[in-house]
């Protein structure tokens, strides 16, 4: 279970900048600085030309975070970033077969967590209520996708039949979800969000992995810091154009997207260990960081993709919004 965010907070200011949640700011921007660079021609121009607006975006949520003694903010929001998937083993849960409904997951955990007897969260020793919940990022992925589909789904509307200052204020609304949805998307790439070992291995420990709690600071951003910006010239030369996606067969309680965040995020939890690994045989710092590079610049790249991915596909797939269509409809029959 991940231990408690107050802690992790201490830890924060004792040991790395308070902004350390994630890619940093610089990591996250790169992420959609390549997304962008993949999109087709046929993308809605717009976006290309908030290119700047995207890119600041993308440190947005981490923003709610940073200095924020708002225990309901930081509540709903801070989960948002991560997915502990080696908690759910204890709840008998497998990722595969989660609803996609966030607040029944919520339920579920609460009912497995009674059947098996295990403790209870201690209200007292957890201010911002967070203990016993391994987190939401695949289901913020779900929900943020959504939301980028919804606002491609009116602007095709209003571009159809409202006035100028309302397409702009849509294509202002999508250019606000599509920098939202790529935060998550690029924090699912940080492995050491998808693991309660999330900063420095937690408890047994037979393979002698760090413990240091500086750990994931220097992923997310140290690492490149001491040792050289990511090379953006090469990775963008690495991507693929974006595509459709291809989705897995939905659910009546997973929608195929779901099922798609939820393989992406369990895909980055099986390189929790061999990331501690490379740490451990010294491939992540120094004169033998190659290796380490490699692979963190893979991450980046990899959030790219699927970020690119994602914004076209619902570009893409937004079917029109029928009842702003119906409104407008009317309200240009009854204008003079
Ligand atoms: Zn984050």
């Amino acid at each position: 279970m991940r231990s408690h965010l107050l802690s992790l907070f201490i830890a924060s200011i004792a040991f790395v900048p308070a902004s350390s949640w994630a890619w940093d700011y610089e990591r996250h921007r790169l992420v959609n600085d390549l997304a962008l660079g993949t999109l087709p021609k046929d993308f809605p121009a717009f976006a290309q030309a908030a290119k700047e607006r995207i890119l600041f975006l993308s440190g947005e949520p981490d923003r709610w975070r940073n200095n924020n003694s708002d225990r309901a903010l930081r509540h709903t929001n801070n989960p948002d970033h991560y997915f502990d998937v080696d908690d759910l083993p204890a709840y008998g849960l497998k990722p595969e077969l989660l609803s996609h409904f966030r607040y029944e997951f919520v339920a579920r955990l609460a009912l497995e967590r009674k059947a098996r007897n295990l403790p209870e969260p201690k209200p007292s020793a957890n201010l911002d209520r967070l203990d016993g919940l391994p987190g939401f990022l695949p289901w913020s992925i779900t929900e943020q996708y959504g939301k980028v589909r919804s606002s491609f789904s009116y602007l095709k509307v209003f571009v159809e039949l409202g006035t100028p200052e309302e397409i702009a204020n849509a294509q202002a609304n999508v250019v606000y979800q599509m920098g939202v949805l790529s935060h998550y998307i690029g924090d699912a790439a940080q492995p050491l969000h998808t693991t309660r070992h999330f900063n420095g291995w937690k408890g047994e420990n037979p393979k002698g992995y760090t413990t240091r709690p500086t750990f994931h600071a220097w992923i997310d951003g140290n690492f490149f810091k001491a040792n050289g910006a990511p090379d953006a010239e090469a990775l963008r030369k690495s991507l693929r154009p974006a595509k459709r996606l291809e989705t897995p067969v939905a659910r009546d309680d997973a929608s195929g997207h779901f099922q798609l965040a939820m393989q992406y995020v369990t895909g980055q939890f099986k390189l929790v260990e061999p990331l501690y690994e490379l740490e451990k045989a010294g491939k992540l710092s120094g004169e033998n960081a190659k290796e380490g590079r490699a692979f963190l610049e893979a991450q980046l790249g990899k959030a790219s993709q699927l970020l690119a991915d994602m914004w076209y596909t619902a570009w893409l797939d937004a079917p029109p919004d029928r009842f702003l269509q119906s409104y407008l409809s009317e309200r240009k029959l009854k204008k003079p």
